[in-house]
């Protein structure tokens, strides 16, 4: 059933009797756009985009700013070779097209379902206190910096089982235990062959780590599963 935001119910906007949309309950629940200005807010109602992608799917690259809401989106890098970052429920990122004209396309691969709220970036800069959005893009790249340099270390000592477990558990802590998501997408984002990620995850079932379905991987020993992770 379509819910509805025209209920007085605490702490929630009234939205004039209109059903509620995915962008006004991203508007309330993500963790950057609900604390954006009111001003900021109305154009993301009049001018953001709801897009969904399921597991596997691709995307050449958002041309705006970018609000996940659920599931997890791999970004990678223009060759495609491996995911150089993992965006969940309440990440933003494309911050640099509010501030500059500068395109930098990233490909995204959807590694469980996913769903996200896109704005151009000329509309938020000119919602925006620029000297707001500019503390924000530097903290973002500061993140993104600080989690390059974490994979690069990781693919450079880590083996890959490891990375593979370590994975697994990361897309189980965004978007819960049962991922719908394969073994060839995770081989994917580590860029790897195939064939090692699979013996890699069937050595996690055979010990009690997950259990693995068609096209579904669930967590079943969270403790265990990070155990036998690297933990990067
Ligand atoms: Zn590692």
């Amino acid at each position: 059933m379509t819910p509805f935001c025209a209920a007085p119910v605490a702490d929630r906007p009234v939205t004039g009797g209109r059903p509620c949309t995915e962008v006004d309950t991203a508007l309330e629940e993500h963790a950057v756009l609900r604390l954006m200005p009111d001003r900021a807010k109305d154009l993301v109602r009049q001018y953001g985009r709801s897009r969904r992608m399921d597991c596997g799917d691709q995307y050449p690259g958002p041309t705006g700013v970018t609000f996940v809401t659920t599931g997890a989106l791999a970004a990678f890098d223009r060759r495609s070779l491996a995911c150089v970052g993992l965006f969940g429920p309440g990440a933003a990122f494309g911050w640099d097209r509010a501030l500059t004209s500068r395109d930098h396309p990233v490909p995204l691969l959807a590694l469980v379902d996913v769903a996200w709220i896109e704005l151009e970036g000329d509309h938020l800069a000119s919602a925006m206190d620029p000297v707001w959005l500019e503390h924000v893009f530097a903290r973002h790249a500061l993140d993104r910096l600080e989690r390059l340099e974490a994979d690069a270390a990781c693919n450079a000592v880590h083996p890959i089982p490891h990375r593979t477990a370590n994975w697994i558990r990361r897309l189980a802590i965004l978007t819960g235990p049962e991922l719908r998501t394969t073994q060839g997408l995770i081989a994917r984002t580590m860029g790897v062959q195939r064939t090692s990620a699979h013996a890699a995850v069937k050595a996690l079932e055979r010990d009690g780590a997950i259990r693995l379905f068609r096209g579904r991987i669930r967590v079943t020993d969270p403790a265990r599963l990070a155990r036998f992770a690297c933990g990067c």
